[in-house]
């Protein structure tokens, strides 16, 4: 896609749904391609022990790594642990490894255990929130932060859900699609009140959508009804190309270009990245010559 204007400052994108399955980590990795290739600067963070996002990307995730570990527990910089990814230009990777299984339990003891990744985003250079007074931000600023939150609303969601500002909650098109919802969103409240002020829901995706079959489109009806706007007007279509990818260590977009799903994640990226501009006034007329 043709580049597309940057934001003015780091937009900072928590993916989370404590439902597994329902396609975070694959949003993460699609919307951040998506949106490097419409020539955006773009850091995702794996926060998932599993560290299915540093696979997709194609980063190395074994054991000892320099991953989130490290800067959750022991403090260490964002900047000592960021790689890039495979072969897309202007998207970086936070890996997670296996030992983030055990951070949840260690960060118990930890002081603020639940600010350390936003403490870490504030450090960084390349990160300008608009949250931090004084913060000092380098000319390769990144544009977005996307966050893949694990399956659970423990202490690494907790993290992220501090650190971030916007929340993008993938919701599947299935028979249970809002189960579960009721509890995320009174989590965010709680989060809101006491953490993280500045915290709201900004975006919801459909994923693995059908639409040959009644059901899932009553889904995304009622998806619709409740969220209104929020709703990206794309939905993600269920597609093998989006599921095969990952194990090629590619995004769909290098995949598959022409798919349905690396096309609809692009332009679902391109709704994200135009979510609160106004649209460009027309060209006025005017002699254009060529
Ligand atoms: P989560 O991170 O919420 O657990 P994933 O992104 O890992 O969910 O997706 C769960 C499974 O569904 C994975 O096997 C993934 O490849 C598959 N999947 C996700 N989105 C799609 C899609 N649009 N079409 C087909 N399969 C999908
Ligand atoms: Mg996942």
């Amino acid at each position: 896609g043709d580049p597309m204007e940057r934001p003015s400052r780091t937009r900072v994108l928590v993916v989370a749904n404590q439902k597994g399955g329902v396609g975070k980590t694959t949003t993460t990795v699609n919307i951040a391609a998506g949106l490097a290739q419409l020539g955006q600067r773009v850091l995702v963070i794996d926060l998932d022990p599993q560290g299915n996002a540093s696979t997709a990307l194609s980063v190395d995730h074994h054991r000892g790594t320099p991953s989130t570990y490290d800067v959750l527990v022991d403090g260490v910089p964002l900047e000592e642990v960021i790689a890039p990814a495979g072969s897309v230009p202007g998207l970086f990777v936070v890996p997670a490894t296996i030992d983030l299984a055990g951070a949840e339990i260690e960060l118990v003891s930890v002081v603020a255990r639940e600010s350390r990744l936003r403490k870490a985003l504030a450090a960084h250079p390349g990160i300008d929130t608009g949250l931090e007074v004084g913060h000092r931000v380098s000319e390769d600023r990144f544009d977005f932060v996307i966050i893949d939150c694990p399956p659970s609303l423990g202490l690494l969601t907790l993290n992220a859900l501090v650190a971030g500002a916007e929340m993008l909650i993938p919701i599947q098109a299935e028979y249970y699609a809002l189960e579960g919802l009721g509890q995320l969103l009174e989590t965010v409240d709680m989060v809101k009140a006491h953490l993280n002020q500045a915290l709201v829901v900004s975006t919801i995706l459909i994923t693995m959508y059908d639409g040959r079959t009644k059901l899932a489109a009553g889904v995304a009806d009622e998806v619709r009804g409740h969220f209104g706007s929020k709703v990206l007007r794309t939905n993600i279509p269920r597609s093998v190309r989006v599921s095969e990818a990952p194990s090629y260590g590619q995004s769909v977009m290098t995949y598959d270009p022409g798919s349905s799903g690396a096309l609809s994640y692009l332009e679902a990226a391109r709704e994200l990245a135009l979510q609160g501009k106004r649209p460009r006034p027309p060209r006025p007329p005017g002699p254009r010559q060529m």
